[in-house]
């Protein structure tokens, strides 16, 4: 699988829903390893459908300290109100690092790659890479959430790179 990197349009299209899950449990689990597989050789922390081209509502999470996730048809249920400031990074945006505003904790319900329904209440670093990988879904990357001055800082830098 390889990883798609800005300015690839699929990056801002918004993945539908996974269906009949059920019915495909072997080839979403085959998907949710190759994803795995993905991230380790690039050494990141969540992965999202949409950013391997796979327009369907999935991401996997892998954060230090906790098992393995996958996340199929996703729902945030509930945000925290407080929120916290963090440097994220996104392996479509390679290079680039930025501190990013996120609610704290997040309540998420989701089917797993054995398609059982879980909810999870998770805070800290899997909150973040949650809320980063579910907007994936969406068509949203991390320099949408960051003040205007700075993403475009971000989008100058890349756009040199990519003349140079
Ligand atoms: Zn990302």
């Amino acid at each position: 699988m390889d990883v798609l990197t800005l300015g690839n349009d699929l990056l801002r299209q918004k993945a539908v829903l996974v269906e009949n899950l059920k019915d495909n449990l072997s080839q979403w689990q085959e998907t949710a390893e190759n994803m795995f597989a993905a991230l380790k050789v690039q050494n990141g922390v969540g992965l999202a459908g949409p950013q391997v081209g796979l327009m369907r509502r999935i991401f996997v999470v892998t954060v230090d300290g906790d098992e393995p996730r996958v996340f199929i048809n996703p729902s945030i249920i509930e945000t925290s109100q407080e929120t916290t400031k963090y440097e994220e990074g996104c392996l479509s945006i390679p290079g680039n690092w930025a501190d990013v505003v996120r609610p704290r904790t997040v309540k998420v319900q989701a089917w797993n790659e054995k398609g059982r329904s879980f909810t999870l209440e998770a805070g800290g670093i899997l909150a973040r890479v949650i809320l980063h990988e579910y907007d994936h879904l969406d068509g949203v990357l991390f320099i949408d959430r960051l003040p205007e001055l700075k993403r475009n800082k971000i989008l100058e830098k890349i756009a040199k790179k990519a003349k140079a």
